[in-house]
């Protein structure tokens, strides 16, 4: 993962030496510039990103130094940690009632696994998670779900999606927590191939009525900047409070990763780094900026 973006930050920081001039850190960030755009990080963010580097690094300040060099790096990481963070990973579960966490994504983003991981996780600290099966579209949804479940030792609600809808099927599920003595429930929504005003209207319903304590969308890595299109899209649709990037153990090159929050404002919480129900990690800024650096 971010590769390119990495060899391009080593080649060009690693060619600053000494006697630095305000035309080389130019030249170079502009190398750094491309090498973003390579890797599908959005034009407006690299631009701005690379600009605000140079700003920094030409004051005389660091010009006039002993070890330029190094203060560039500096803040090229700080940079790199501003475009990312600051984020805020905790989810509150109280004692005495439910909280609702609305999972919603596009089809294949990885949401009904990002679900089973995301309840395994906050089981082990200590919650008492009930999954909910609220997508009615994918048939084979909802028994993903339930054997995700049976996985981790999580009840999963369901009905037939013949009789029922996503939104009763919600309700009930709120209720059917409260009597079994569940203080968290995980709604895994329908997804659809592409962003479309159906989706948008059920999960908007969900959300009137259930009132999430947190609404998260699920974002397939790999899926560049279609996956930061797709966030403004249900950001302006439901106030997301973050996002999940998934398969970031595959070769993705990192793009939407270092644009999704500057685009759309809203942070990146978790990530998932394997198919496994074990593989999903909080996302810290500066964790991955070191990581980018190399
Ligand atoms: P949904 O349609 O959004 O509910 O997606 P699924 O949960 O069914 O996941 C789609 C595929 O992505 C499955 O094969 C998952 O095993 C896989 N997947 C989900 N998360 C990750 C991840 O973090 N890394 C990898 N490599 N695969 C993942």
């Amino acid at each position: 993962m971010f590769e390119g973006i990495t060899n391009a930050l080593t080649d060009v920081l690693g060619s600053f030496r000494g006697q630095l001039t305000e035309s080389n850190i130019r030249d170079g960030m502009g190398k750094v510039r491309n090498a973003l755009l390579e890797a599908d990080v959005a034009y407006d963010v690299a631009k701005a990103f690379c600009d605000r580097v140079v700003e920094e690094a030409v004051g005389e300040k660091v010009l006039k130094s002993l070890r330029p060099e190094q203060q560039i790096v500096g803040i090229v990481f700080q940079e790199l940690v501003n475009l990312m963070g600051p984020v805020d990973h905790s989810i509150e579960v109280r004692r005495g009632e439910t909280t609702v966490l609305m999972m919603c994504g596009l089809q294949g983003s990885g949401k009904t696994t990002t679900c089973g991981k995301l309840a395994r996780m906050l089981k082990e600290q200590g919650a008492k998670p009930m999954l909910v099966a609220a997508d009615l579209q994918r048939p084979a949804a909802i028994e993903q779900l339930k054997v995700i479940g049976e996985q981790i030792g999580v009840p999963v609600y369901s009905e037939d999606p013949a009789k029922s809808n996503p939104v009763q099927v919600c309700v009930n599920g709120r209720k059917a927590a409260g009597q079994q003595g569940c203080n968290l429930l995980i709604l895994d929504t329908a997804g659809r191939l592409h962003v479309d005003d159906a989706l948008m209207k059920e999960l908007q319903e969900i959300d009137n009525k259930l009132m999430p304590h947190q609404c998260l969308l699920v974002c397939d890595a790999m899926t560049g900047q279609d996956a930061v299109k797709s966030a403004a899209a249900f950001n302006e649709a439901l106030e997301l409070d973050g996002v999940i990037f998934t398969k970031l153990d595959g070769d993705t090159r990192g793009g939407a990763v270092l644009s999704v929050k500057e685009v759309t404002g809203v942070p990146i919480k978790f990530v998932g780094m394997g198919e496994q129900l074990d593989k999903l990690e909080p996302f810290h800024a500066d964790r991955m900026a070191q990581r980018i650096l190399g």
